[in-house]
């Protein structure tokens, strides 16, 4: 048993994942201790009440500063290789992303440089990425396939997933995206290659995680939503062909364009809607009556040099859940950083510190499912947590560019930057 002690202020986040107004309360409480043992959080109170409750065990002094949940990252395409730093400069001399794509850069860049690289390579690159972001806070991180869309670097992607997470310390929970882009020059175009995703992809995915990891959950099942890549009724039909197969659901939405992919989410039980940046106010009160967590990814808009973010205010407003992601790509936003992406939120969608740190554990954690197990420091909880340089935590949204994370507790086990 360990007992971390003297921390100045302790966001516990406890109570469960907050809807709209709730998530302006971060559950502060002052001059705490947070108890542990093995990987689970056993006890949380007052600093001297702790002290005295276990005389003889091991102490760890936080020196008055703050400790929040780890951060969990619920969206990020981790598992990639190459860069697109040519693109960037493109787009800086005024080519849109859509234009990009149609010239063959975009995803089907990175698809290329992926598909070639072995297992190896495609490990160590996505690892120095995971360590990087665990330096920043993020404990746990979903991680999603999507740059081979042919079976062969599909299953490598999520077979460096499965090895990364091995490795540690940073976890991470696996997204299938098959339906990230159509494969260049695909006989049939979207029609035939949705038809295969349905028919052939996503049974053989099973097949592949049952043989491969039969003890975890399979991964959930994502479709980049948009005008020229998955209509509407194509992502539909690989959603629920996947709710069939045991896979749950998740989507990248209204990015560029307001499909209605936001009510497509809450129509059919996504776990969570990510990007929503031309949501209709129709869509985000949709969304906001179900149980589908809002995904914004502030990261992107800013990465593309665009002014336009997701209206979260309106989905607070709504009393909808709000998480926040990096979307880590090598395309639009290659950042590890949440904290860099919650000191974005508060200046581009105007979340106080508390709800962007809400968004950023406990409602992230819901965006991927395991809000019983991570996201806040509560009994019971994985003790996953970090303890800040500072004594107050809204210098997290404050300040920005700079790690602010002094040391991160992963499973009960520190780990000092
Ligand atoms: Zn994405």
């Amino acid at each position: 048993m360990k007992i971390l002690h003297n921390i100045s202020e302790c966001l516990t986040m406890a109570g469960g994942p907050r809807r709209g107004s709730a998530m302006a309360q971060p559950g502060l409480i002052r001059d705490t201790a947070v108890v542990m043992e093995g990987e689970v959080i056993v006890d949380v109170g007052g600093s001297d009440e702790m002290l005295g409750r276990y005389p003889n065990e091991e102490r760890i002094d936080a020196a008055g500063r703050a400790v929040v949940p780890g951060f969990v990252d619920p969206h990020t395409h981790l598992v990639w290789v190459g860069d697109r730093a040519n693109e960037f400069e493109m787009r800086l001399q005024g080519k849109t992303y859509m234009e990009i794509m149609a010239a063959g850069g975009g995803i089907l860049a990175t698809l290329t440089a992926t598909r070639q690289a072995d297992l190896e390579t495609l490990v160590s690159e996505s690892q120095a990425r995971a360590e990087r972001a665990f330096s920043y806070g993020t404990t746990t991180m979903e991680a999603k396939t999507g740059y081979g869309l042919d079976l062969e670097t599909e299953f490598r992607q999520l077979e460096a997933i499965l090895l990364i997470d091995q490795q540690g310390p940073l976890e991470l929970v696996p997204t299938y995206m098959g339906a990230h882009a159509i494969p260049k020059d695909y006989p049939g175009g979207t029609a035939a290659f949705t038809d295969w995703l349905c028919e052939v992809a996503l049974p053989e995915t099973k097949k592949w995680w049952q043989e491969h990891a039969p003890e975890k959950p399979l991964p959930f099942n994502d479709v980049f939503c948009e005008q020229g890549v998955f209509e509407i009724e194509d992502t539909r039909r690989i959603l629920q062909r996947g709710e069939e197969l045991g896979f749950r659901s998740k989507l990248h939405a209204d990015e560029f364009v307001n499909l209605g992919g936001a009510s497509l989410a809450a129509e059919i039980g996504a776990v969570s809607a990510d990007h929503l940046v031309k949501t209709s106010l129709e869509d985000i009160k949709r969304l906001a009556a179900s149980e589908t967590v809002a995904v914004s990814l502030p990261g992107t808009p800013f990465g593309l040099g665009q002014q336009e973010y997701t209206p979260a205010r309106a989905i607070i407003d709504a009393g909808g859940y709000l998480a926040l992601a990096t979307d880590l790509n090598p395309g639009t936003t290659w950042n590890e950083s949440m904290q860099f992406i919650q000191a974005l939120a508060c200046r581009t969608m105007k979340l106080t510190p508390a709800e962007a740190l809400a968004a950023s554990t406990i409602n992230a954690a819901k965006a991927v499912g395991l809000e019983d197990k991570i996201g806040s420091i509560e009994v019971g909880k994985q003790a996953d947590l970090l303890v800040l340089e500072v004594p107050d935590y809204r210098h997290l949204t404050y300040r920005y560019g700079t790690n602010l994370v002094a040391e991160v507790y992963k499973k009960g086990v520190r780990y000092v930057n």
